[in-house]
């Protein structure tokens, strides 16, 4: 059987996304959060739940949330409430987590994707506070707790049920880590456990209104797994729905190898987490200036960027996606842009084609390149001046690349200058033209394609470093003098 599911049905995917946030220290404790460190180190009777301990709000936390609730669009409420959920597992000591229910810090909010061009936007449902648990280690028959991590600072950020495709899923995870970073409010890092995502999907026959039953991915911890696994999910769910059968409403996991999702655990037996508002923790009441001034640190967000390098740069919207889909990536083209402002368009190619294509192959990213901004800038000039070619300068940036060393130095040692002498260029066409007699009278007789052959043998001559339009002057002359 051949199920077409982009005919039959419509993918309807809400996510729900924990970003990490990079504080010193834990949400209600003074430990400190750090990646790697020997297990329960960074513990105290607060998050290690001793009685009598009391949790105390970390406010840089709280001040980190607002500003990524604002960088996501949302309405900050002035009043929100940290609640108890409640549930039992061994890494969570106190037996419920401390998160936020029906009071959360924002709503309202969406990210702007850009899916095969054109523009969709996912409307964010809300984003609350919440702390991490501990970790369980699984040794053969031997279970381990780790304590470290209980206490983290996280946010639950909940879109709608607004994304329609694998591929959406995947882009509007990438743009919520691009914007966490721009803010720096968490690096997003989902191999570091930083971005978390459980993924909820249904299908419904083509345009109809009502939604069909969900299931939802847990755990899901890279953004090919993301992609992976809802594309499995959607051709499970249209199999079955074609078959006549029902969805069971419950919670798989991904299995990475054999690339599959199994069922985790039915709607039966869901949690009841009895929340409750948490009597330990004052209600969170923040004032419409404090809102005010938090928005002012917000820095200028992927989209405002991308509209600035359109207009001020002349860029594409595409070459300018690509510049602002990673902060450091535009932090560079930026710095090279200060250095030389001539030529932003030329300079974007030059960062975008020769740049990132040899990082990427070399899986190096931007903060490491060995090229600089100092570098392009420099190689952007020489061809706007004419000092090279832009065949030569391709030549040069490889060498830049290997060696460091700046474009004006390769060029001076080298010695590959541009020929911009007529005379010179001149001679050089007269000796091709004595050397080649007969394709010199095709092209007399009319084949005027012929000029390619001439080119190529002058660009031959002089190893690429003939001005070409010169050349191209010089040959149209002679040759039909
Ligand atoms: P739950 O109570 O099971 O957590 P919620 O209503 O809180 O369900 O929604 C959780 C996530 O699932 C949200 O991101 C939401 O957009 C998404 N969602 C809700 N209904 C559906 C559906 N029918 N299909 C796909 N996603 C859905
Ligand atoms: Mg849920
Ligand atoms: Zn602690």
């Amino acid at each position: 059987m051949s199920v077409s599911v982009e005919k039959d049905f419509d993918v309807v995917i809400g996510l729900e996304t924990h970003v990490q946030m990079s504080t010193n220290t834990k949400c209600f404790c003074s430990c400190k959060v750090e990646f790697g460190a020997e297990p329960n180190t960074n513990v105290c009777p607060v998050c290690l739940a001793l009685p009598g301990s009391l949790p105390v709000l970390n406010k840089r936390a709280l001040d980190f949330a607002i500003k990524a609730s604002l960088a996501l669009n949302c309405k900050v409420h002035q009043l929100s409430i940290f609640a108890r959920k409640n549930y039992f597992y061994p890494d969570l000591p106190k037996g419920y987590q401390i998160s936020q229910y029906d009071k959360p810090l924002a709503t309202d909010g969406y990210i702007d994707i850009k899916v095969d061009g054109k523009t969709q936007r996912v409307r964010i449902h809300r984003l609350h506070m919440e702390e991490d648990a501990g970790k369980t280690i699984h040794e053969g028959k031997k279970s381990y707790v780790d304590l470290n991590r209980a206490g983290t600072p996280l946010m639950e950020i909940v879109t709608e049920p607004d994304i329609t495709s694998a591929v959406g899923a995947r882009l509007y995870l990438e743009k919520l880590r691009n914007i966490m970073r721009y803010i720096g409010v968490s690096d997003a890092d989902m191999e570091k456990g930083q971005l978390r995502c459980d993924v909820n999907i249904s299908l419904k026959p083509k345009g109809s209104k009502t939604l069909g039953t969900k299931v939802e991915i847990k755990n899901l911890n890279s953004f090919r797994f993301v992609q992976k696994a809802i594309e499995y999910e959607i051709l499970r769910q249209a199999k079955m729905l074609e078959k006549g059968e029902n969805i069971i409403q419950e919670t798989r996991l991904f299995d990475a190898s054999a690339n599959k999702t199994f069922t985790m655990r039915t709607k039966e037996e869901a949690h009841d987490y009895r929340y409750f508002p948490d009597p330990d923790l004052l209600p969170v009441r923040i004032t419409i200036e404090y809102i005010q001034k938090i928005k002012q640190t917000l820095p200028e967000l992927p989209d405002e960027k991308e509209k600035r390098y359109v207009q001020e740069y002349g860029l594409t919207e595409y070459d300018a996606g690509v510049l602002v889909a990673d902060k450091d990536l535009a932090s560079f083209f930026e710095e090279t842009v200060n250095l030389y402002p001539k030529n932003p368009k030329v300079t974007a190619n030059w960062i975008i084609n020769e740049l990132l294509g040899r990082l990427n192959e070399k899986g190096i990213n931007i903060k490491e390149s060995p090229v600089k901004p100092e570098h392009i800038a420099q190689l952007v000039k020489l061809i706007d001046e004419k000092v090279i070619s832009g065949k030569i300068a391709k030549e040069v940036f490889g060498e830049v690349f290997e060696t460091q060393k700046s474009p004006e130095e390769i060029v001076e040692q080298k010695g590959l200058k541009q020929i911009t002498d007529p005379e010179e260029i001149r001679k050089i066409i007269e000796d091709i033209i004595k050397s080649n007699p007969k394709e010199v009278e095709k092209y007399k007789a009319g084949n005027t394609k012929l000029i390619g052959f001439f080119v190529g043998q002058v660009m031959k001559a002089t190893k690429g470093k003939a001005n070409p339009q010169l050349v191209n002057k010089l040959l149209n002359q002679l040759l039909n003098s």
